[in-house]
């Protein structure tokens, strides 16, 4: 199965690696160096079988080479996957990402990482003992720190271009926006779109955390088992990825889709029955990826405060691009964002 999945991609290369102490697969896929070095986080999670850990591995390497390329930022896309039978802690995480940093130290700069899903900045410090290309180390450490807010804020200026697209204005004030997982960056992006005057509704499983930032932001809360059926303007996933699928798509009662999350579709042609339903659709390489532009643009292209600000508000303008020609060339805004970044591949 590994090795099917691995003849059939159309990546650049793909390490395995099985650390015995941890029974911990380990896959770094390199999806492309067209653009530069490979640049993507290190995911750590449980999955049903190797195989799906490296499919996840691989549909999100090929997101960084598009998220790269969209952001035109001059790197390549990567992605590695720490598939754990359960979250290792203390010593034995420690050992498990050293020994993790000597796989990657194996590429030299070829690979470029991060965090990522249930990694830290502080796994990243331990990353950076034995493999000097690592991005967000914390900033005791002189890294960049945490790029959760930086996303947020892109994600933030993606919502207003995409409402402005729907409603003829970027004003927040009074539109309803759902933001489902209020851990490191849906929550800032509740508290920004609440200051903008938006309604604010959130949804969390962590029912502490989401009841907690609902006072503090004065949003409501939702069941997470209702945010597919809520009735909202917009609705920003930024918990998990595969929400929008055949299974959800008719029930989806919104006019936008719009939040963090990778890979928010379950497949690409879910698009188009997003597009039939009449819900736009901000792919999610284009909105997310504002961490990486703080990260990367600072700590490896020396961009201060100001242009990451100005890189921030650009992707609501690459956004506005998108859904123009999504409508000039009647495509679905997933494969028009696919070919602005495909074209800076050559
Ligand atoms: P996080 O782990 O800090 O927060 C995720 C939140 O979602 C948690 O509060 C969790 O309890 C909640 N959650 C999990 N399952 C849920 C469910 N079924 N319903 C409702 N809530 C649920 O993660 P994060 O860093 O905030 O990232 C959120 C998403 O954005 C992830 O998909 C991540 O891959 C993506 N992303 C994050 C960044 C970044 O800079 N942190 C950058 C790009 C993309």
């Amino acid at each position: 199965m590994l090795e099917e999945l691995i003849r059939a991609w159309d990546g650049e290369q793909v390490v395995v690696g099985f650390d015995a102490e941890s029974r911990t697969w380990m896959f770094i896929c390199i999806h492309s160096t067209k653009r530069g070095p490979a640049g993507g986080g290190t995911r750590m999670k449980t999955y049903s079988s190797p195989a799906a850990a490296l499919e996840d591995a691989m549909r999100l390497s090929e997101a960084m080479t598009l998220k790269m390329a969209a952001g035109d930022i001059p790197f390549g896309g990567g992605k590695a996957v720490l598939a754990v039978p359960s979250p290792p802690e203390s010593g034995e995480r420690r050992r498990l990402l050293l020994r993790y940093a000597d796989l990657a130290a194996s590429l030299g700069a070829n690979f470029q990482t991060g965090p990522d899903v249930n990694t830290t900045t502080h796994d990243m410090d331990v990353i950076a003992e034995r493999h000097p290309y690592v991005f967000c180390r914390s900033e005791e450490q002189g890294g960049s720190g945490d790029p959760g807010p930086y996303t947020a804020r892109g994600v933030f200026h993606g919502i207003r271009a995409t409402v402005s697209h729907v409603f003829g204005s970027p004003d927040l004030d009074g539109r309803v926006v759902l933001v489902q997982g209020v851990g490191d960056v849906g929550a800032r992006l509740a508290e920004q779109l609440a200051e903008a005057g938006a309604e604010v509704l959130v949804a969390d499983i962590d029912a502490q955390r989401v009841d907690a930032l609902a006072d503090r932001v004065g949003a409501k809360v939702i069941p997470p088992e209702e945010v597919i059926g809520t009735e909202c303007d917009v609705y920003a996933p930024c918990a998990l990825g595969g929400t929008v699928n055949p299974d959800t798509i008719p029930r989806l009662r919104c006019r936008i889709v719009a939040g963090s999350a990778n890979n928010v579709l379950a497949a690409n042609e879910d698009a188009t029955g997003l597009q039939e339903a009449g819900i736009l659709y901000a792919p999610d390489f284009v909105i997310n990826a504002g961490g990486v532009l703080y990260s990367w643009g600072t700590e490896s292209l020396h961009w201060d405060r100001e242009a990451v600000e100005t890189r921030l508000a650009g992707i609501g303008e690459t956004l506005t691009t998108i859904y123009q020609r999504s409508e000039a060339d009647g495509i679905t805004t997933e494969v028009a964002a696919e070919r602005l970044a495909r074209g800076r591949l050559d």
